[in-house]
């Protein structure tokens, strides 16, 4: 089990804060059904610990592959699942089996699911991605009333709903996002939208919900914000949208050395000490998804103060300065990310600023070699 290794370093995960970020996306759209996106491993936080946490809250939940959802089933999760990028031709069977949910965009597709689940005496929900202007996946708005049309007539199918996804709801400010709610009341209002009263449609992301209360429509896709980080960053931070941080990134000394001045550090010699220097190692590199952007770069807390990584982060290794931090000592605790409960803290946006990145991406480089805890 790679998530109960024995070592000093690992993420802490705060299942409360999660069912708070939760709570606080619900608040947002409080007639919305809630389907939490614990794609690529609840963004490297740990799908199958997540997905029961939020069970009782949640009404279905959302991931990318069908690889994820079947984890997630074998760990006895019952909710409806929805695929939400994932769908290759030959998984169908996979597909019907696991009873999920799968966005579609074309007759094809809609043609192979059903086919497979008619043989199987079964029927999928397809929720038909519409493209409002993100122009990744998903159908075009006026191709999408002939598709639903062909998903009543075809076997082995029933429309789950319709989907959309904006590109630039992290800028709320941008015409593209009105652009976007255009095309999807305009979709709304064809007839053969109009007419059933039992279509469920989703637009919102963290960024649209928090952002654009006119895109709310019947189920909201909550994800970035449930980690604790803020989907408008670096313009806002997470707590001011109420949200609670949700990993801390722990590790403890492993040596300390004392460096004479002009010492070189590491790999490639980019940083030498200016003066006499403590230097402390830590069992912590980029092999954990502590990248090497944070080379002479990162900082950290140790006894409640800001320590500077030093030279270059190796693949297993990083080392600090603690020469300010005269009670440092081989075992103390080191926060590479997270609070101390004190009043400091590196939060996961600094980290990925530092990355030269977002959070997204900084969680989810978390490797799966650092063991997960769950508080
Ligand atoms: N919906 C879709 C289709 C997505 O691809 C994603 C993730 O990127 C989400 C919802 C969740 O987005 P966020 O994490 O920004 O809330």
């Amino acid at each position: 089990d790679a998530y109960s290794t024995g070592r000093p370093t690992w993420v802490e995960i705060s299942l409360p804060a999660l069912r708070h970020n939760l709570h606080r996306a619900k608040q947002a759209a409080p007639h919305a059904a809630a389907w939490p996106v614990i794609k690529a491993d609840a963004y490297g936080l740990g799908a199958v610990p997540c997905a029961h946490a939020l069970a009782d809250l949640a009404d279905g939940f959302c991931v990318a592959l069908v690889e994820e959802a079947e984890i997630l089933r074998q760990a006895g999760i019952s909710h409806p699942i929805l695929i939400l990028s994932g769908y290759f031709p030959g998984l169908e069977r996979q597909i019907v089996e696991l009873n999920l949910q799968v966005c579609i965009e074309n007759r094809q597709q809609v043609d192979a699911i059903g086919h497979t689940a008619a043989a199987l005496g079964k029927s999928v929900a397809l929720h038909i991605e519409v493209n409002t202007g993100m122009a990744r996946l998903g159908a075009e708005p006026s191709a999408t009333p002939e598709l639903i049309a062909h998903i009543d007539a075809a076997p082995g199918v029933e429309l789950g709903g319709v989907l959309t996804h904006f590109a630039c709801a992290d800028e709320p400010e941008r015409a593209a996002n009105a652009k976007q709610v255009e095309q999807l009341e305009r979709l709304l209002a064809h007839p053969a939208l109009q007419t059933r009263a039992d279509l469920t449609v989703s637009a919102c992301n963290s960024a649209a919900l928090l952002s654009l209360p006119q895109a709310q429509r019947q189920w909201i896709r909550p994800g970035i914000m449930l980690y604790g980080a803020s989907p408008f960053h670096p313009q806002r931070t997470a707590a001011a949208d109420g949200l609670q941080p949700v990993a801390r990134w722990i590790t403890h000394i492993l040596q300390i050395h004392d460096l004479p001045a002009g010492t070189p550090l590491h790999y490639g010699h980019t940083y030498t000490t200016p003066h006499d220097a403590r230097i402390a190692i830590l069992p912590v590199g980029y092999a954990d998804g502590y990248s090497r952007r944070l080379s002479n770069r990162g900082e950290m807390l140790i006894h409640g103060q800001r320590a500077p990584l030093r030279g270059r982060v190796c693949m297993d290794l990083i080392a600090v300065e603690v020469t300010k931090i005269p009670q440092a000592q081989t075992g103390d605790q080191v926060i590479l990310m997270g609070d101390d409960g004190a009043g400091a803290a590196v939060t996961l946006e600094q980290m990925a600023t530092w990355m030269e990145t977002i959070p997204y991406e900084t969680l989810t480089r978390l490797s799966p070699r650092l063991p997960r805890r769950y508080l």
